[in-house]
């Protein structure tokens, strides 16, 4: 059994690289099966996971009332197409709304996409309401906001965009919290704002409270769209459903994908109302958008938020967490800096991440870089005490290798 695994594995690996296109690349071992906060390769080692698929996987694995609920639908149907009401996605849209303090709903399916509903709104929005010449949308340098080609034009690393130009026009970056440098690339012709509450990608950062305020006001008192970009922070990540309702600042439209569907591919926006009259019908759609089995998982996962004390545990764990990291920080001086907020925290290393995450993986545990320098830990929202002593046990014997 063993044996034949084995083989398997090296297969796997091989026919990936044969028929995979060259995008990613992935560490050698092959994922085949979940519980609780650990996941099972192929040859049944286990593996403690702090990455959930990216933040993705926020309830876990083999969580009860996911499988339930999403075996049921699937057996009754999963797809009818924006051409009729389907419940789950009204449901979801219910609760979003009656839980955010914002109006309407619109799905699709990636954190990308959400990113792209929000600026065609902002622009549907200024054109409608402020006049065609409305259209430059600012956003903030190391940012990540996906990769379809409007999602990478706001997004604020020229890694992503080598030699994928003409970008989209209209974009401008500033400094991410530095008020001064938005408002010196503002005009009359700023539309909408983005920013992401706690950049991700960029190196876990979170942005600073005063910055936040700064840019509702300054939105506020220009009548510019303020998105914030919560597809990494937002669902439960900083231990309210919400990213913004930890800094207590209330955008105009709020990006959501990742945890929303616990592993099942969907994405939304949230806007007020004022916002939401820049679409009318035919203005924006999406086949997938909304559909039973996405939404099915997300109502599981809005619901195991907000009733079944996993914020709760959101703030007991980070404090435990970010505790352990700092202490970390004392014993090993190729730490630089602890950093974020909830269970989205990061380290800053003097060295490159790739070999400890490396060695971490080998002796059963998962992390994920962001950048080179950063490690970053984006564990399964319902993690215990038990499961961050063991990261950081494993964290701590692969950084006594690094010399
Ligand atoms: C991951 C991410 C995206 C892109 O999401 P995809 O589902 O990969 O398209 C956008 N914004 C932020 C902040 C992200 O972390």
């Amino acid at each position: 059994m063993n044996n034949k695994t084995g083989v398997n594995k090296v297969n796997t690996i091989k026919k990936s690289s044969e028929y995979i296109m060259n995008t990613y690349a992935p560490f050698p071992i092959v994922i085949k099966d979940g519980d609780g906060v650990y996941v099972k390769d192929n040859k049944d080692n286990e593996y403690l996971d702090f990455v959930a698929g990216i933040a993705v996987n926020c309830l876990g694995y083999k969580n009860k009332s996911l499988i339930d609920n999403l075996t049921k639908q699937v057996g009754m149907i999963t797809h009818c197409s924006n051409l009729y009401y389907n419940e789950p996605s009204i449901e979801v849209a219910e609760k979003l709304v009656k839980n955010s303090g914002l109006d309407k709903v619109f799905y699709c399916n990636s954190g990308a996409e959400s990113v792209e509903a929000a600026l065609k709104l902002a622009r549907k929005y200024a054109s409608k309401f402020k006049g065609d010449d409305c259209y430059e949308i600012i956003t903030m340098k190391k940012s990540f906001h996906g990769r379809t080609f409007g999602a990478v034009t706001a997004t604020g690393q020229e890694k992503y965009q080598k030699g994928l130009t003409p970008l989209l026009p209209g974009i401008k970056y500033a400094e991410f919290n530095n008020i001064d440098s938005v408002k010196e690339i503002i005009t009359d012709k700023t539309c909408a704002i983005v920013v992401e509450p706690v950049q991700g990608e960029g190196g876990i950062v979170p942005a600073q409270k005063t910055f936040l305020e700064q840019l509702r006001k300054i939105c506020d008192e220009k009548n510019i769209v303020l998105i914030f970009d919560e597809v990494q922070c937002g669902i439960g990540r900083l231990g309210t459903l919400f990213a913004y309702q930890t800094y207590n600042v209330k955008p105009d439209v709020v990006c959501l994908a990742k945890g929303l569907g616990a592993g099942i591919p969907i994405g939304a926006i949230i806007a007020n109302d004022k916002v939401a009259k820049g679409f009318e019908p035919g203005d924006h759609a999406s086949t997938f958008g909304g559909n039973m089995i996405s939404t099915t998982a997300a109502n599981v996962v809005i619901d195991e938020l907000t009733n079944n004390g996993v914020l709760d545990n959101v703030n007991k764990q980070a404090a435990y967490l970010s505790g352990k990291l700092n202490e970390l920080m004392k014993q090993f001086t190729v730490i630089k800096e602890v950093r974020g907020k909830g269970l989205m925290m990061g380290i800053e290393l003097t060295v490159e991440n790739r070999s400890i995450i490396q060695s971490c993986i080998d002796k059963g545990l998962l992390l994920v870089g962001a950048g080179l320098n950063v490690i970053r830990f984006v564990p399964p929202l319902v993690i215990e005490e038990k499961d961050i002593d063991k990261a950081i046990s494993i964290l701590s014997d692969a950084l006594k290798e690094v010399v």
